[in-house]
């Protein structure tokens, strides 16, 4: 058994140097080893995008076992949002550890936990009576929320859309649109699950957004009926989907029908949650106000945590003992919930997201000009993507697009991909990123486009 013998790079944080350093190849001798030790120990489902051994990361940065640094264009999923080991959030975190680890929230309560969801009623959009429900993960949050919208309407059938990305347990399972690798061979799922056709304004023929909506209520009327519907599951902007934005007024006709019908309009907004669309939340560009909405990753600065904020008169309708588990809310959780969402304010970063999207988005249009496998560029604030395509036919370029992310792996950059096909380049930098560390790992990406 060997032990991890802690580099002195070890302290992460925004005082990190700022920089790419590559000294080996990546993954370096260390980055083996523990790679070998986790083929042997960790279950083979457990994947893993970069090959490197993790030892500190902060701004915009990763490092690894071998000293390389790497640009991080991922935050783990759009979960560092405040960086890595953000100061304000260690703080907080640390405090709370030295006064207590956990009690469970529901056997005896504590302040952490209730003021996050005074915050959370009061940041998420509308200005109703609400209430907020706190669990651990993205998915358990989301079935939470299922659950809500069913005890209240008293009706089962759900509705979530093509290209959706839920998570991974049984029920959100079954809400997630893609096959492999999510689901295949771990069904059966849940039933009551319907799909319904979105906006996909780069493929579907030129839709607006009214008439994309049109379309998937008439199917919902058609196949399931607003008798029979609990809820409509959506994201604003799909994540794993492939960054997709619906045309605009598509949201807000389906939460006009919601409404009339006595329809949950449930946003999922995991993914596009605290800062990370250049608004709080990505409801906002569209001025929609979902009846429940679903938070989690950006929600912490990268300590599990989860929620589901909402109507009064909805979130309220579940017998007392009918919400919570075990960790939810924890206090370590919570502490860094509010310590991250301080920092969000306080360091401007809404504006910041909104800075790096101009980057983003003004550097991949002109890449796009020149480069005709870039079919398509969009999304809000620092949460966008390139769609790659065979530029003669305009069919999703998979392969294109595993060549790109590889090549940035190698020069030390750490890129996403996402899509149903396979072909989406997507950009989630810390919002603590500065722009040339941004700049320079989008020439990166251009370089890796140009090699491919
Ligand atoms: C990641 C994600 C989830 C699942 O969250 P987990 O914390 O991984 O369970 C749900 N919905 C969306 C939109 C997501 O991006």
């Amino acid at each position: 058994m060997t032990l991890v013998d802690t580099p002195a790079t070890a302290t992460g944080g925004p005082a990190l140097a700022q920089e790419r350093r590559l000294v080996t190849a990546i993954p370096g001798p260390r980055s083996q080893e523990l790679l070998a030790r986790k083929a042997s120990a960790v279950a083979a489902g457990v994947g893993h995008t970069l090959p490197i051994s993790v030892v500190a990361a902060g701004g915009g940065v990763v490092v690894d076992a071998d000293g390389n640094s790497l640009i991080d264009l991922g935050s783990g999923i759009a979960v560092t949002g405040v960086g890595n080991s953000a100061p304000r959030v260690v703080e907080a975190v640390t405090a709370q550890l030295n006064a207590f680890t956990h009690t469970c929230f529901t056997v005896a309560p504590y302040e952490g936990y209730v003021a996050v969801a005074e915050k959370l009623n009061e940041l998420t959009p509308g200005d109703h009576v609400k209430r907020t429900a706190l669990f651990n993960s993205g998915a358990e949050a989301v079935e939470n929320a299922v659950k809500i919208a069913r005890h209240y309407t008293k009706k089962q059938a759900v509705v979530a859309f093509d290209h959706a990305y839920h998570g991974r347990t049984n029920l959100t399972m079954g809400l997630t649109a893609k096959n492999q690798p999510y689901k295949n061979g771990f069904g059966p799922f849940a039933p009551e699950i319907y799909r319904a056709p979105l906006s996909y304004p780069f493929r579907d023929g030129g839709l607006d957004g009214r008439e994309a909506a049109a379309r998937a209520i008439l199917g919902i009327e058609k196949q399931i009926g607003a008798e029979n519907l609990a809820a409509i599951i959506i994201e604003p902007i799909q994540g794993e989907g492939g960054f997709i934005v619906p045309a605009p007024g598509f949201l807000a006709a389906l939460v006009e029908w919601a409404t009339a019908n006595d329809v949950v309009f449930i946003a999922d907004e995991v993914q596009t949650g605290f800062a990370r669309t250049g608004a709080w939340f990505a409801s906002e560009h569209e001025g929609i106000v979902p009846d429940l909405i679903v938070t989690a990753k950006g929600i912490a600065g990268g300590l599990p945590l989860s929620a589901v904020t909402g109507r009064a008169e909805i979130m309220d309708a579940a017998q007392v003992g009918g919400l919570g588990g075990t960790y939810t809310g924890s206090p370590l959780a919570c502490a860094a919930a509010l310590a991250t969402i301080e920092t969000y304010a306080e360091d401007g970063l809404v504006e910041r997201a909104k800075e790096i999207g101009s980057v983003l988005i003004g550097r991949l249009n002109a890449l796009r000009t020149a480069d005709a496998r870039i079919g398509d560029v969009r999304g809000r604030g620092a949460m966008v993507a390139i769609e790659l395509v065979d530029p003669e036919t305009g069919a999703p370029d998979a392969a294109l697009t595993g060549k790109v992310a590889k090549y940035a792996h190698e020069q030390g950059v750490i890129l996403l991909t996402c899509g149903t096909y396979g072909n989406v380049i997507r950009f989630l930098p810390p919002l603590t990123i500065s722009d040339e560390l941004l700049i320079e790992g989008l020439g990166v990406v251009a370089e890796g486009l140009k090699q491919a």
